[in-house]
Formats: structure tokens, C-alpha cells, sequence
């Protein structure tokens, strides 16, 4: 028994460490170099020798030795961990893709027979499949923020003080589950409808153009917004995409910045939901969310959501008690 959790320990562990050298993994080696080249090059380009002076302080041990990024690093590690086992294997996306398929069928949904040709098809399956999930991505999001008991979880991510790449990992593991239910579900409708309308129209190359976009979101930076150099994409395509500034926006602990850009590529979705606020180079931020959890080590951030969630439910019976004691 305890052979084999320990050889299951070192599988995860060695697993986790392959990634960052495995360039399919955002984290990795080359996507934080790349992140590094792409700032300082357009830095550089804006500021002139200057440039250089706004990067260099992110790089210091002093951030990713802090002690809110140690606490990224070793969530990352636990939430692996705890998700490998809470998540089955057999619970691939092919399942969910096939379950929809015949779901479709039943419903009398088929071949569409539109004559459309392959390139098209590509090209459509490439725009849903990245809209669906750009904008479930915001909305999760966005639920997050807007509900208490989800909030009650969410505020993990919000507590790091330093932003790191790593911070990306710092989440509660409820948060990681329904972040993985909603992959899978967008992931998998979009693949589902369009086996079912353009039969083998879908072919593995088309997702692996979706998994080009990623790749050049990953080169050109993504890291970067989990990080305290202040990038702006300008003041043109700082209105359709988020930068790297638009979300360190979202992490500031300055009020007029709660509940702001949501988003994780476009910006479209927070521009029509009211919540989106242009970054800028020049920004000084501080990050956190100005509560206990902001100084919790990685059980605090495991546990004290749960506490949170409790004191939320507490208060709302005790009101509704209070309204009904008024009533009678
Ligand atoms: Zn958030
Ligand atoms: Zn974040």
C-alpha cells in the first residue's frame, strides 16, 4: 500500500516537473523566456534603453522567492496532487464528446449538407470552438465574482501579493474542478456539433489549429499577466484584447478596480458587460485582496474558504430569520 503511494507520488511529481520543460505546457521553460524576450523587445522599442530598467525588477529572486509565490508553487503542487485522484481518468474529453454525439443524433440533429468546403469548415470550426471558449472562460469568471460562495473560493487566486507566472496555479481546488467541467463541457459541445453537422469535414489538424492560437498566446506572453511588468497592448488593440496590464488590473487591491476585466483573450466581453478598464504602462499596482487570506500559507488557502463559505451561509440564515420573525 504505502510502495505504491510512493511510487504514485513520484509519477506526479516527476510529471509536474516535466512540464516545464514540455512546450505544450504554459508554464514552461520556453513560454517564460519567450514572455521575457516579447517585454523586453517592445519595451525596449517604447523606452529605448529604458526598457530593459522596467522588466529587470520582475526577474529578482526577491519576487519569485517571495513568500506568496512559494505559495503558488507549492498550490500547484498540492492541487495537482488532490485533483489527479478527485478527477477519474477515464473522464476524457473523448467521452464527453462521444455522450454528446449520439445525445445529437437522438434529437434528430444530422448532417447539415451544406456543400460548405473543407477550408471553410476549418476556419468556423477554429472561430466557435475559440469564441466558446473565451467567453465561457469570462463567464465562469465572472460568477465568481458576482456570487459569494463561489467568491468564497475564488479569493484564493486573489490573495497573491507578488504576481508570478505560477499564479495562475494559485487556485482553490473547487475552482480548479469546475475550471475542468468547463473546459470539457465547451470543449466538447463545439467538437460534438460539428462531428454531427459536417461529418468527416472535422479531422485532428483543425484542432490542431486551435492549438496554435494557444501556442502563439503562450510565445506572445500570456505569462506576462500573472507578472508585475506593466504591458499595454496601445491604446487600438488595447480595446480587443486583454494585455498583460488589463489583468494586473484585475488583481489590484484598489477599489475602483474590483470586478474588472474578466476576460482572458478578447476584451469584447467585458466592454459588453460593462467591466472592462484599459490598462497602461505607467500603472503602479498593489495586488491582493486585503484579507487574512492575502497572508495564508497553502492549508490556510485550502481551509479558509471553507470558513468563509460557512460565515456567508451563517449570515443569510440569521437575515432570513430576521425577516420572518418581522413578518409574523
Ligand atoms: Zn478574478
Ligand atoms: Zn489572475
Amino acid at each position: 500500500m504505502l510502495e505504491t503511494f510512493v511510487v504514485w507520488l513520484a509519477d506526479e511529481l516527476a510529471a509536474a516537473s516535466s512540464s516545464l520543460v514540455d512546450s505544450s505546457k504554459r508554464v514552461s521553460l520556453w513560454y517564460l523566456l519567450s514572455a521575457v524576450l516579447f517585454a523586453w523587445l517592445v519595451l525596449s522599442l517604447r523606452y529605448g534603453a529604458l526598457g530593459w530598467a522596467r522588466l529587470k525588477p520582475y526577474l529578482s529572486w526577491r519576487v519569485w522567492w517571495h513568500r506568496s509565490a512559494r505559495t503558488d508553487y507549492q498550490l500547484w503542487l498540492a492541487n495537482r496532487l488532490l485533483l489527479g485522484v478527485l478527477i477519474p481518468k477515464t473522464f476524457t474529453q473523448a467521452v464527453w464528446v462521444s455522450w454528446l454525439y449520439f445525445y445529437w443524433q437522438q434529437q434528430g440533429f444530422g448532417d447539415l449538407q451544406l456543400g460548405w468546403s473543407d477550408a471553410t469548415v476549418v476556419v468556423l470550426f477554429s472561430l466557435c470552438y475559440f469564441l466558446v471558449d473565451d467567453f465561457s472562460r469570462f463567464l465562469v469568471h465572472w460568477a465568481m465574482h458576482k456570487t459569494p460562495w463561489l467568491w468564497a473560493f475564488h479569493q484564493v487566486h486573489h490573495g497573491a501579493k507578488v504576481l508570478t507566472p505560477f499564479t495562475v496555479f494559485r487556485t482553490h481546488p473547487i475552482e480548479g474542478l469546475l475550471f475542468f467541467l468547463r473546459s470539457m463541457a465547451s470543449q466538447s459541445l463545439v467538437i460534438s456539433i460539428f462531428l454531427v453537422a459536417f461529418p468527416n469535414q472535422v479531422s485532428l489538424w483543425q484542432v490542431f489549429g486551435v492549438l496554435i492560437t494557444t501556442f502563439v498566446f503562450n510565445v506572445l506572453g500570456a505569462n506576462l499577466r500573472h507578472s508585475g511588468v506593466a504591458l499595454s497592448y496601445g491604446s487600438k488593440l488595447e480595446k480587443w484584447l486583454i494585455s498583460p496590464a488589463q489583468h494586473q488590473v484585475h488583481h489590484s487591491v484598489a477599489r475602483q478596480h474590483y470586478d474588472r476585466n474578466f476576460g482572458v483573450t478578447l476584451a469584447l466581453w467585458d466592454r459588453l458587460f460593462g467591466s472592462w478598464h484599459p490598462g497602461n504602462d505607467d500603472q503602479t499596482l498593489r495586488y491582493g485582496t486585503g484579507q487574512a487570506i492575502d497572508e495564508m500559507g497553502m492549508l490556510g488557502q485550502w481551509l479558509e474558504p471553507f470558513r468563509s463559505l460557512f460565515q456567508t451561509l451563517q449570515r443569510r440564515t440569521k437575515q432570513r430569520l430576521k425577516l420572518r420573525l418581522r413578518g409574523k
